[in-house]
């Protein structure tokens, strides 16, 4: 397996040397100055963009990933050990438009339409003037589109990448949007709000069945894993489930697919009938969720499943020249913290502490549930054998001391920045015994990073703001 992965990452290198010498490019001096361009830069314009993008991953995730990578599953992490070593690498600040922390809705909008918006807008600057987002650029520059994300196809991100709103939170108006935008392939979660009230998961209600109006239109249309394997044509919706799709742990295979199969899918489907090319934007929303309830263990797969989607867009980049592959994020989350522990409060020595290293790695992978998921089973009024019994089934090797335990059954927090609970009490009895604590349950304002590979990569080095990501996506677009 191992070998099989490394001679895929020598063929990805290769693949990528020739098509920088094989690629005809378009050389265009960069005119009209915007911030973070430089002037006169010259630059390779892709017919092709994927931007594979991990929702709430900052530096500190992304070497998690690359570190549980090699020590659990003995595979290269593509993201660090390909695109951020071979390709170019960039930090964005994040900061929205008023407050230092931003939410996901504020930091994708700046990412798609390169102008800072205030925290739960989809892509309306703050003079109320709708801007023109990354996908509807890409659609005006007769490109095909894809929407691939493992939360509600209408969340935040795929949302501002694609769409205006006031308000990340209306959910039917922001399907409307997405319909009239007619993407080309649109994955993910939230078949809810495509189904009329009264059918099985609708809530729509205006009783408008928004599947059958894109079967109509000649669409395929996906709700399981089997159903995305036959839908080979060149327009796909796909929603495998009625709300957010799983975590790793939880998920079910036949029924939702994987990050990787989604893009796999995707991908199929945007490069037929494609003379302009396309732009794919792929997500992994469990990334930001996982660390809102400080569950690494679910962090950690979910960190997994978008690193093999990144695989996934190398390998069509290198049969493909002239695609630029981006992975990045939006914000932090979680301000996630691997460190040491004592081994328990006995004394203070440092002969009593450990660090987190392959051991502690080793008990998260040992873990069976998602943190979310425990909260299911324990619904409203959490009973302590239902709870004992949990613990003791899924985190073998953990024990939950009585402070956590209290905090879990009462539905209670001891600190004002640690709103989930069960899960944030739970992520505390995994950091205990682990070293992989967390600084709070929000987004942190942390840089993100931002690797690219391909035509157009040189934009996105150096340290910036994520307006400037937009900035340089719409000049990639517009190809000059
Ligand atoms: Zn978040």
């Amino acid at each position: 397996m191992l070998e099989l992965v490394v001679v895929r990452i020598m063929l990805a290198r290769a693949g990528r040397w020739l098509a920088s010498l094989l690629a005809v490019t378009v050389l265009a001096v960069g005119g009209c100055a915007s911030p973070g361009d430089s002037p006169a830069q010259a630059v390779q314009t892709p017919k092709n963009i994927i931007i594979l993008f991990a929702d709430g991953a900052a530096p500190v995730q992304w070497d998690f990933g690359r570190y549980s990578s090699a020590v659990l599953r003995r595979q290269p992490f593509a993201t660090t050990d390909i695109v951020f070593r071979d390709g170019t690498l960039g930090l964005l600040a994040t900061n929205p438009h008023g407050p230092y922390v931003t939410d996901s809705a504020a930091a994708a909008s700046a990412m798609s339409i390169g102008y800072k918006v205030v925290n739960g807008v989809v892509s309306i600057t703050p003079d109320g003037v709708p801007r023109r987002t990354v996908m509807q650029a890409a659609k005006a520059a007769g490109k095909r589109i894809g929407l691939v994300t493992t939360a509600t196809i209408y969340d935040a991100t795929p949302a501002a990448f694609s769409i205006n709103a006031k308000s990340r939170r209306d959910s039917q108006l922001l399907v409307d949007l997405l319909v009239a935008l007619e993407p080309d392939v649109l994955m993910g979660g939230g078949a809810d709000y495509f189904l009329p009230q009264g059918t099985p998961g609708g809530k729509r209600k205006d009783g408008k069945d928004i599947l059958a109006a894109f079967r109509a239109k000649g669409y395929q249309i996906a709700r399981d894993t089997a159903g995305l394997k036959a839908a080979t044509g060149p327009r796909l919706v796909g929603l495998f489930a009625d709300e957010d799709m799983e975590f790793e742990l939880d998920r079910d295979p036949a029924q939702e697919p994987t990050t990787a199969e989604m893009a796999a899918a995707a991908l199929r489907a945007l490069s037929q009938n494609s003379p302009n090319g396309f732009v794919l934007l792929v997500e992994n929303e469990n990334v930001d969720t996982s660390a809102h309830a400080n569950d690494a263990a679910s962090l950690m797969r979910a960190l997994w499943a978008i690193d093999d989607a990144v695989k996934v867009a190398l390998e069509f980049q290198r049969r493909t020249p002239g695609t630029l592959v981006i992975v990045t994020g939006d914000h932090e989350t979680g301000g996630f913290s691997p460190t040491y522990a004592l081994k328990d409060l006995s004394s203070l020595s440092s002969s009593n502490r450990f660090y987190a290293g392959d051991e502690q790695f080793r008990m998260l992978e040992r873990i069976t549930i998602s943190l979310g998921r425990v909260k299911e089973k324990l619904g409203r009024k959490p009973s302590g054998d239902v709870l004992d019994q949990l613990i003791a089934q899924h985190f073998p090797g953990f024990r939950l001391d009585p402070d956590l335990r209290q905090l879990v059954l009462g539905q209670k927090t001891d600190e004002r920045n640690f709103a989930y609970l069960p899960q944030n009490a739970l992520g505390r009895m995994v950091a205990r015994q682990t070293g992989f604590y967390w600084g709070t349950g929000g987004h942190t304002p942390e840089p993100v990073a931002v690797g690219a590979i391909g035509p157009g990569a040189e934009l996105f080095r150096g340290y910036q703001d994520n307006s400037d990501f937009g900035k340089h996506l719409h000049r990639l677009i517009q190809g000059k």
